[in-house]
């Protein structure tokens, strides 16, 4: 008897290493190709930034063009708007891994809800002009005195909003709710864009998390943005999760604590 136990027990053993090894190499794994696709998307984003500097400079240095003003001035403008754009890449990296690093001070005031989600609001204007897009905000919530860090607040709704410009193939239509729930405010952010699948729904808040489906590859971005919202929401004691259904659209949702 004692030697099948042992046996049985033996086995046991044998199958739990074998896939806790496995588990492990499977996350390995996926740890890997998340990088790999990081550095894939990275290295594309720097690639065109770079590509046009070079062919702005190259032309600048064209004898023909030195001396007239106005297409200098055209291909420097070029240049530092390629420039922007590769130093903001770079500060949402530096960014999301400084607060992994609990580097940032965030320090909280009360402030008004609204007036932060209207200050996003302008922050997207222009590349929401740019798809002839819309927002229509239904503030209902009475109370809405939330403790928070304004400028953090901000990116955070300014993410959600840029998300849903982003991915969305159409015009996009952005609405934004607030109520109020006991002593929680919910704002609400829908818009009509590709939605997404029930794990991406579960997963888009982790670190270089991107939906593989061929529509949104086309979509540029790092899969940092969303890690960077639960990281600050989580920061003040409130929820963020997202409803949505493939085609039809994504509604992201905030829970925050009021003060008053
Ligand atoms: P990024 O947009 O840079 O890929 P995010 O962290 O902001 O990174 O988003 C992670 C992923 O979540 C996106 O790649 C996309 O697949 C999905 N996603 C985010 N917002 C939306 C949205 N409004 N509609 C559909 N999919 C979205």
């Amino acid at each position: 008897v004692s030697i099948t136990i042992l046996s049985i027990v033996f086995t046991l053993i044998i199958i739990i290493a074998y896939t806790s090894a496995l588990n492990q190499l499977i996350r390995q794994r996926q740890i890997s190709e998340i990088k790999n696709d990081f550095i894939n998307n990275m290295t594309h984003e720097f690639k065109t930034p770079i590509a046009t500097i070079n062919l702005a400079l190259d032309a600048i240095r064209n004898p023909k063009i030195i001396d007239d003003k106005e297409k200098v001035f055209r291909y420097l403008q070029m240049i530092k708007d390629e420039n922007k754009r590769m130093h903001a890449q770079v500060e949402n990296v530096l960014r999301i891994s400084k607060l992994e690093k609990r580097e940032l001070d965030i320090i909280k005031e009360s402030h008004n809800i609204h007036e932060i989600i209207n200050d996003a609001i302008e922050h997207v204007n222009l590349i929401l002009e740019d798809r002839q897009g819309t927002i229509v905000n239904h503030f209902s919530a009475l109370r809405n005195t939330v403790l928070i860090n304004d400028v953090h607040f901000t990116n955070v709704i300014v993410n959600i909003l840029e998300n849903a410009v982003k991915y969305s193939p159409n015009i996009p239509e952005i609405e934004i709710f607030t109520e109020n729930i006991k002593d929680m405010i919910i704002i609400k952010i829908k818009d009509k864009g590709l939605g997404m699948s029930k794990i991406a729904q579960k997963r888009v808040f982790e670190k270089f998390y991107r939906e593989h489906t061929g529509d949104i590859h086309n979509v540029k971005g790092h899969g940092l943005g969303l890690a960077y919202v639960k990281r600050i929401v989580d920061d003040h004691n409130g929820q963020v999760y997202v409803e949505s259904e493939k085609g039809k659209g994504s509604t992201f949702i905030i829970k925050l604590p009021l003060i008053n």
